[in-house]
């Protein structure tokens, strides 16, 4: 491991030149061109269980892990496994398999709310499906979303979003009608009262609240005490329904989802990164009674070439089982708090004022003194601070998300050593940075 400071990324500098020729912008999503950190983009060579390695080959401990895809690590033997074993019997057919049949079940008996469940290709494709549903469902139109919340790039979730817009500083969306967004009410998170107002005003055309019932792309940010279940209470009231974006936290803050997590019951849920193993996948589902009216069984249309797909579906169910071993959630949630303990210790010796939010194995650094309780208090964190420090612990072998608004993700292979070296890495960071 490089923990003496001495990343080379020559190659990396020319693969970027190569990629920003022929790819807008030299990558194929946003955050991945590092620049709002200013710095060059690492391409990877390959990955293994906790640890990636770049094309120059310096190894890093990853904590992106394919943005929460990889719960269980990479190259996972079990998930590569099933993955030829599928592979062998054809890539796509674009007709039914029974794997989906599988999958489709683990999912109803997991998460509380699902009794249906259709498989898409992407998160963006499983909100954007939601959204339609719940608008088909209730006849209404309005959608409330949280400011500093990402649910893909569908037009009308893309308003006040966190992730690569916020990364960017984006402010406006080119390119999104205004009669779409007209149609989207947006409130900051974990405010009853501006949801309140919102019903008030707007409550008889509302046909959704969509949130992240752990904020995760404004960096992340737990739901306070009661929210959830206000939400819960308020939507009913009104006739709308309650969309829980479980794309991130669906199988990674517990495997029951943060509906289990917190109680809640949402009309419909998504979910996308683990049920898919690494690869490419979405799913919504929710009440029956809703469901139904997803043709064929109803009127609403949606569809996929690639939806259920067989390498998808084969390494998404061999994650899920793999999660339910006993005890996967506590020692992940275990090393997480080790590590968020480390980092807050590191704070306390260097002096640097830094809050951290944590659930489970999602965690956020930010440098400020305020909570970090919606999107406003998360712009607070010292953005030019967190640049620096991001540079310097890549060159310690840290591979965190260059973004302040994404989260850190821990999974069930790292070891208590590439914790421990973590927090080492964190304190010789800050301690440089505190002098
Ligand atoms: N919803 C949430 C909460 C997400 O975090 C993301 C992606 O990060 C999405 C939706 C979109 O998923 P995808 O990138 O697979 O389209």
């Amino acid at each position: 491991m490089n923990f003496n400071n001495t990343r080379v990324d020559s190659n990396s500098k020319v693969a970027f030149e190569q990629a920003k020729n022929v790819i807008p912008g030299g990558v194929n999503s946003p955050v991945r061109a590092f620049s709002s950190v200013g710095l060059t983009p690492v391409f990877i060579a390959r990955g293994e269980g906790s640890h990636i390695y770049d094309i120059d080959g310096n190894e890093f401990i990853d904590y992106i892990g394919s943005w929460g895809p990889l719960i269980l690590g990479h190259a996972h033997p079990e998930v590569v496994t099933a993955i030829q074993q599928a592979a062998k019997y054809g890539a796509s057919y674009g007709l039914s398999t029974e794997i989906e049949i599988n999958v489709a079940r683990l999912i109803c008996e997991r998460i509380p709310s699902i009794e249906m469940v259709r498989m898409v290709s992407s998160g963006t494709e499983a909100t954007m499906s939601a959204l339609r549903l719940a608008r088909g469902y209730t006849k209404r139109q309005k959608v409330v979303k949280f400011q500093g919340g990402y649910h893909g790039h569908a037009d009308p979730l893309l308003i006040k979003a966190g992730s690569g817009v916020a990364t960017l500083g984006l402010t406006d969306n080119p390119g999104v009608p205004n009669s779409v967004t007209a149609h989207t009410i947006t409130v900051p998170y974990n405010s009853m009262e501006s949801i309140r107002l919102a019903f008030e005003q707007f409550g008889e055309q509302i046909a959704a609240v969509i949130v992240e019932p752990v904020a995760g792309n404004m960096g992340v940010v737990p739901p306070k005490p009661g929210f959830l279940q206000g939400l819960r209470e308020i939507t009913e009231q009104y006739g709308s329904l309650l969309i829980f974006d479980e794309v991130m936290t669906g199988f990674r803050v517990d495997y029951h989802g943060a509906q289990g997590l917190y109680g809640i019951n949402p009309d419909l849920t998504c979910l996308g990164k683990i049920i898919g193993g690494g690869l490419p996948v979405g799913a919504y589902g929710g009440k029956r009674e809703i469901m139904e009216h997803i043709a064929p069984a109803g009127p609403i249309y949606q569809a996929g070439t690639l939806s259920g797909n067989p390498l998808a579906m084969s390494a998404g169910y061999k994650t899920l089982q793999l999660l339910e071993e006993p005890g996967i959630y506590g020692e992940l949630d275990r090393k997480a708090a080790r590590l968020a303990e480390g980092f807050a210790e590191n704070a306390r010796l260097t002096n640097i004022p830094l809050k951290i939010n944590r659930v489970g194995s999602m965690l956020s650094i930010f440098f400020t003194e305020q909570e970090v309780v919606d999107y406003e208090t998360a712009k607070s964190s010292d953005m030019q601070f967190f640049n620096k420090y991001y540079a310097s612990m890549l060159d310690f072998g840290i591979l965190t998300p260059p973004s302040q608004y994404e989260a850190m993700f821990v999974s069930a292979v790292h070891s208590d050593e590439d914790i421990e070296n973590t927090i080492k890495a964190h304190y010789q960071v800050l301690n440089k940075m505190g002098i």
